[in-house]
């Protein structure tokens, strides 16, 4: 036996809060570290592994240069939310007041718990589809909000009307989504959001959508926006962030934008929690904002030849792909290789091929509907590709 420390504790530690033994660290983040000890190459976490933009860096160099170097108003620089509120205008047609409309958060993980926890009363539920990404759960554990989940069923990854309608009830407070979709590649469309709409109006309840993959679009899907439906521009709380778009998920600068009302709740909270977002990366963020329409038109080009290309590679490695039409994910079915689940699987992968995946069961509430999936991200760059490439073609010899 180990003889107590000084200053620890020889009994019982005192206890910890019941919410968070309610749900596990992050898969997502834990395969990025398995990733690491195993020098495998890491198709798991959603980051890219290539250059941001030049200009972008030079501006949050300039910006620390000029000593932007202390606190940024708590719901984000003016010149930040209005460079946010004209790219809405110019992507979505939404015209929003940046001075009562919208908060500068630390990523969009921020701006969705800072919204939950903004709206969610004890007894509310919030409507979530499934698959869905990791932080929904724990998200709504810490907001104290019910979830109700609702199947996205493969290879469509469609809903079914009925069962989303008997999601919604009086309790119902959101209902949260996730457009162009992580883990499943969806992309919603007009039709889809027009019956989400009806539910939300009839039973008066918020959406929340976390719109961070709007650009990553293939094979002629379109973005549409929650709040551009009639009778939901007042309704809808929209999160987005600059870490996809630009390539920097490590700025955690990220921002919500909702009805006045909501906002002054959203910035409230966000202020306690974090108090604000890193003042010279919002100088950036502007520059970002502001980026010519040609931009964003080689970032959707550049994406679809990464998205083939990992489809290539997964597809002669002998796995059943569900080709994404937006995002920078594809999940994958992996029934064929036999192995008792996805966890094991994924473990196997790691370890003896030397690839990071995410195991699709922490992607659903009941682990054993994730367990035949697991995910790749394709957020990656050519050598990375001809690595997993090469490692991936020796699973066919091995199982
Ligand atoms: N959104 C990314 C993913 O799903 C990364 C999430 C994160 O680790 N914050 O992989």
């Amino acid at each position: 036996m180990n003889p107590v420390q000084p200053g620890r504790a020889a009994a019982a530690s005192p206890k910890l809060s019941l919410k968070a033994e309610r749900f596990t660290e992050s898969v997502i983040r834990e395969m990025t570290r398995l990733a690491i000890r195993h020098s495998a190459v890491n198709l798991s976490q959603g980051f890219p592994d290539f250059p941001a933009p030049a200009e972008i860096k030079r501006a949050a160099q300039d910006a620390i240069a000029a000593d932007i170097n202390q606190y940024a108003v708590t719901w984000g620089t003016k010149k930040f939310r209005d460079a946010i509120a004209a790219n809405f205008e110019r992507t979505q047609g939404v015209s929003v007041d940046p001075e009562r409309e919208i908060t500068v958060c630390c990523g969009s993980t921020e701006a969705m718990m800072s919204a939950m926890l903004a709206i969610i009363n004890p007894g509310d539920e919030v409507v979530v589809f499934e698959p869905f990404y990791e932080n929904y759960g724990p998200d709504a554990i810490l907001s104290g909000a019910t979830p109700r989940f609702v199947k996205l069923r493969p290879p469509d990854w469609t809903f079914d009307p009925d069962e989303l309608a008997a999601a919604f009830g009086p309790n119902t407070k959101a209902i949260i989504l996730n457009t162009p979709n992580n883990p499943t590649g969806k992309v919603f469309e007009r039709a889809e959001f027009e019956k989400i709409r009806d539910l939300c109006v009839k039973w008066n309840t918020f959406a929340i959508t976390d719109e961070i993959y709007e650009h990553m679009l293939y094979d002629g899907a379109k973005h549409i926006s929650l709040a551009t439906l009639d009778g939901m521009r007042d309704r809808t709380i929209t999160i987005n962030a600059l870490s996809k778009t630009y390539s920097v998920t490590g700025w955690r600068v990220g921002w919500a934008i909702a009805p006045p009302e909501a906002t002054a709740a959203i910035r409230k909270v966000h202020d306690f929690l974090t108090v604000g977002a890193a003042a010279p990366l919002q100088e950036a963020g502007a520059v970002a904002m502001n980026s010519p329409a040609s931009y964003y038109q080689s970032l959707a080009t550049e994406y679809l030849a990464r998205r083939d290309r990992l489809l290539g590679i997964l597809t002669s490695a002998g796995f059943k792909c569900f080709k994404p039409r937006g995002a920078y994910y594809i999940m994958t079915d992996i029934s064929a290789f036999g192995f008792p689940d996805d966890v094991t699987f994924a473990k196997y992968l790691v370890t003896e091929i030397g690839v990071a995946a995410v195991p699709g069961s922490s992607f659903y509430l009941d682990r054993d509907e994730g367990k035949n999936h697991l995910r790749f991200t394709f957020c990656k760059k050519e050598s990375t590709f001809q690595a997993a490439a090469e490692r991936l073609a020796r699973l066919r010899a091995k199982v």
